[in-house]
Parts: structure tokens; C-alpha cells; sequence
């Protein structure tokens, strides 16, 4: 009798607490709304966002984002195929715009939905330094830290919302997805990611990066630049979301080559810079 109470309540737990793997670390992570529910909002989400922002096109700096977001979307999904999570990302509808905006900042939604600033690409400087970024924001998502960003209510809250009324049109509802994804640029409403995602982000960017052909070692001359672009006047979006220190750098310099490696195995020789 009391066992069979312990089960009853052992399998409501797990219904509730629905999870998911992360493919790059093995480890179980909470994902109390699912992708099928998470995905349409944020597809709305960056359609509103892209409504009502200036979305530039035909400059050779928009080609660049789609053209380096394209390597990295690939990249992702060779490694993932390579690794036994074909599908994972089946529900994913790749975007990859560029707005005019002066703040330094860049993102992705889950679903793959990409929006890099003009404010971040005196930064970036180049096609590689876009790529670092690129594989950073999208490891984000790929391992769903915008979802643990959240409180377990708040994604409760959200998940009832997105099956019933449309998140657009709750403003508080808005904010709170907004923030968990770093999305818009008031920084005092901006969650950091915690550490540990940073970290995380940080060393499968790297890989992501490299069999898109690009040099990981780009990662941490981009985050130096960040380092010394914090020293100036306006608070950048980015960096108060992205605090970049001589542990990450230090760090990126000694993941390098084992993403290097990594991408060799898919059949990458050369890094460009
Ligand atoms: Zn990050």
C-alpha cells in the first residue's frame, strides 16, 4: 500500500518535471515546458521582435550573419547527428537577421532564432569573431539555458499561457520570456546566465565554431575585446549579461585545441581566422 503510494507519487514527479538531455554534457536538465510549446512562443516572440525593430538586409554585414549563422546551424547538426541526437534539433526554424541598433548585443531563441546587433560588430570585427558569438548564443540555446533560467513557476505560468492566450498580448508574460533569453535592451531587467551556462556555452561554442571552420582561438580575442570594450562609457547589453573575465579567456585558450580536434574528426583541416 505505501509503496504503491511512493510509485503513484514517483510518477506524477516525473510527469511534472518532464526532462531532457543535454547532447553535449550528457546531463539531465529541466525542461518543465516542452519544445512543441516553447518553440511557437518563440517564434512569435522574434517575429514581434523583428516587427518592431530595424531589420537590415542586402548589406554585406547581413550577409555575413546569415552566412556564418548557416555554418553554424550545419555544424550543430553534424555534431549532433554524429553523436546520436539526429532530430534534435528537427523542430528548429534557423533565422538569422541583423538589426540596426546601437547596443552591443546578440541572441538566440530556442528554435533557433538568431538576432546580432550592429552595436556588437565593432567587436566581433570579422567573419570569425561573428562565428564566436554565433556558437556561443547558440549553445545557449541547444542546451536549453533560457529554459532553467526561468523559475520552474514561470515556465509553469508561460506553458499554461502559450496552450490557452497569445504570450504577445500579456505584456508581464512578454517580459519574463524576454528576459530568460536576453532578449531587448534594458539592462536592469537582464538575467545573467548562471556560471556554470557561461562556461558551458563557452566550450561548445568552441566546437560549434571550429567544424564550421573557424579558428576557436578567435573565441578569446573577441572575449579580450569584450574585456576591453566593458572599460568604456554606456553599459553594454551583452557584457552586463556576458561578464567576460581572464578565467573565461584563459579558458577558451585551453579548450581550443580540442575543439580543433574535435572538428578534425569531421573532416575540418583548416581554421580560419
Ligand atoms: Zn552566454
Amino acid at each position: 500500500m505505501k509503496l504503491k503510494k511512493v510509485v503513484a507519487l514517483l510518477i506524477v514527479i516525473l510527469a511534472i518535471s518532464a526532462c531532457t538531455t543535454n547532447p553535449f554534457t550528457g546531463k539531465k536538465t529541466l525542461a518543465l515546458v516542452p519544445n512543441s510549446q516553447l518553440l511557437p512562443m518563440a517564434f512569435q516572440q522574434y517575429d514581434a521582435f523583428l516587427s518592431e525593430n530595424k531589420v537590415v538586409t542586402g548589406t554585406s554585414d547581413a550577409r555575413m550573419i546569415k552566412n556564418v549563422g548557416q555554418k553554424i546551424s550545419v555544424a550543430a547538426e553534424r555534431y549532433l547527428t554524429a553523436n546520436g541526437y539526429a532530430g534534435y534539433l528537427s523542430e528548429y526554424q534557423w533565422d538569422y537577421n541583423l538589426v540596426d541598433d546601437p547596443a552591443v548585443n546578440a541572441w538566440c531563441m530556442p528554435g533557433g532564432k538568431i538576432v546580432f546587433y550592429t552595436g556588437i560588430l565593432p567587436i566581433t570585427q570579422n567573419e570569425a569573431g561573428v562565428a564566436a558569438v554565433m556558437g556561443h548564443e547558440v549553445a545557449h540555446a541547444l542546451a536549453n539555458h533560457g529554459q532553467q533560467r526561468m523559475s520552474a513557476g514561470q515556465l509553469q505560468a508561460l506553458g499554461a499561457v502559450a496552450g490557452n492566450v497569445a504570450l504577445s498580448k500579456d505584456p508581464k508574460n512578454q517580459q519574463i520570456f524576454n528576459q530568460a533569453y536576453g532578449i531587448g535592451s534594458n539592462v536592469a531587467v537582464m538575467l545573467p546566465f548562471s556560471r556554470g551556462h557561461e562556461t558551458e556555452a563557452d566550450r561548445i561554442g568552441l566546437t560549434l565554431m571550429a567544424i564550421a571552420g573557424y579558428d576557436p582561438i578567435v573565441g578569446a580575442e573577441l572575449w579580450q575585446r569584450m574585456k576591453a570594450n566593458a572599460g568604456g562609457g554606456a553599459p553594454p547589453e551583452f557584457l552586463s549579461t556576458h561578464p567576460s573575465s581572464d578565467t573565461r579567456i584563459n579558458n577558451i585558450k585551453q579548450w581550443a585545441p580540442e575543439a580543433r580536434a574535435e572538428a578534425r574528426k569531421f573532416g575540418v583541416t583548416s581554421f580560419r581566422k
